[in-house]
């Protein structure tokens, strides 16, 4: 039985009407939007459209017809809203990697006679194994990693750019934007934020906190579809100084003047490299309509609300289960994760029983709390599945062992 005041939650909860826009299967908790969104409505429609009518019965025509070509920007300019960026400094395309790629290298080639990028060694894999590549490309550039902790006191006139994830994505730690970037920026360091667990989650204020450069997810909080395009930001401020590696026709200054000589288009167009990925553009383009009106200070709050009736629910069962993110709300994203040396076949048996979540090596079940599409009443109940898993140990059944390729 689902107690009254968890129910009274859902009544007053502001944003009660948005889990409509999604198309979400029976009888599913879905605690993983911080890895794969779910579907919105609005994209599956628009999926119809852009396959039948659009592709399907005005071929060609459509990149003028219905705006294929200027997609990049229009979803840019939807997903600079939510991370707070003024218009003409965000622009959708490829994928978070390839977008680190070209910020990073146009970020180093700012800072002449600094060659050091300063991140945390617990970053996103692929954040610093780009890195590593422009490294091998013969771009002159060292990562040095330290704990989140140490990131403060590294901060010197030999780092260029500081590479950080605003959310660690296992644990949730989340890093004071504001007061990092200031901090960086005192020793003339450049700033690239990567917000895979940021965008859509809460309020960002890039402009705000004066950041340099940022990337992004679409597939995520944004809830873009597998694989949707990712995004990037380039701040006003840099936008006249900067060129980046990946000099496609797509972000020449006139593309169809097919001329052999690579002029950059002005602004953050000039990041765009080829073709726009029209199908999963466009699908992303409509699933971001669910935020036009949205004010991400509700998202947050409830996110919180979220998180403590969960922390709680679970708390009142005692299992053997430890927090790792942090516990101070303040300090976290959107997430929250558990340590347990059966992790893995805990998310399994939570998934077999409707509640879906995911593993991250070596030993953490991770949660994620989308305020857009969770009502009260589900996270409660995945709590009390939670404890009731870890207690029975159920999951320490045969199939629940089992690795997949994708965890
Ligand atoms: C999910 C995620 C990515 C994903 O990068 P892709 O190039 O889209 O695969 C990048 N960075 C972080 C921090 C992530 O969590």
């Amino acid at each position: 039985m689902i107690p009254e005041r968890v129910c009274a939650l859902d009544l007053s909860d502001p944003l009660v009407g948005k889990k409509a826009a999604f198309l979400l299967p029976e009888n599913t908790i879905y605690l993983d939007g911080n890895s794969l969104g779910p579907l919105p409505k609005a994209a599956k429609a628009q999926a119809e459209q852009t396959i039948s009518q659009q592709w399907g019965e005005d071929l060609i025509t459509s990149w003028n017809k219905h705006g294929w070509i200027d997609l990049p920007q229009q979803a840019g300019e939807k997903i600079a809203k939510i991370v707070g960026a003024a218009p003409g400094q965000v622009i959708c395309c490829d994928s978070t990697s390839v977008n680190l790629f070209k910020v990073l290298a146009a970020a180093l080639t700012l800072q002449p006679g600094r060659s050091k990028v300063l991140s945390d060694k617990d970053n996103f894999p692929t954040d610093l194994y780009m890195v590593e590549g422009l490294r091998q490309c013969g771009l002159e550039c060292a990562l040095d990693l330290q704990p989140a902790g140490e990131i403060i006191n590294a901060l010197d006139e030999s780092v260029a750019v500081l590479l950080l994830t605003e959310v660690n994505f296992r644990t949730g730690q989340r890093y004071n934007m504001a007061s990092v970037t200031a901090a960086a920026h005192a020793k003339g360091i450049l700033v690239v934020w990567d917000l895979a667990h940021s965008a859509g989650a809460f309020p960002v204020e890039l402009d705000a906190c004066q950041v340099d450069f940022a990337v992004g997810c679409g597939y995520k909080y944004l809830n873009g579809g597998p694989g949707a395009p990712a995004f990037l930001y380039v701040a006003h401020k840099h936008q006249q100084a900067v060129n980046q590696p990946l000099s496609g026709w797509m972000g020449h200054a006139a593309a169809f003047a097919f001329s052999p000589q690579y002029q950059p288009a002005p602004g953050v167009q000039q990041f765009l490299c080829g073709t726009p990925p029209v199908l999963s553009m466009s699908v992303l383009n409509a699933a971001l309509d669910i935020f036009a009106d949205v004010d991400m200070n509700q998202i947050r709050v409830k996110s919180e609300q979220l998180m403590a009736l969960f922390l709680q629910t679970l708390e009142a069962k005692s299992t053997q289960l430890v927090l790792v993110s942090p516990s101070n709300v303040e300090q976290r994203g959107s997430q929250l994760a558990f340590g347990h040396p059966q992790a893995y076949a805990i998310c399994q048996a939570l998934i077999a029983r409707g509640v879906i979540a995911d593993f991250r090596a070596p030993d953490i079940l991770r949660l994620g709390f989308a305020p857009l599409y969770l009502s009260y009443q589900d996270v409660w109940q995945a709590a009390e599945t939670l404890a009731e898993v870890v207690s029975s140990e159920n999951y320490l059944q045969p199939q629940f062992q089992v690795k997949q390729k994708v965890t």
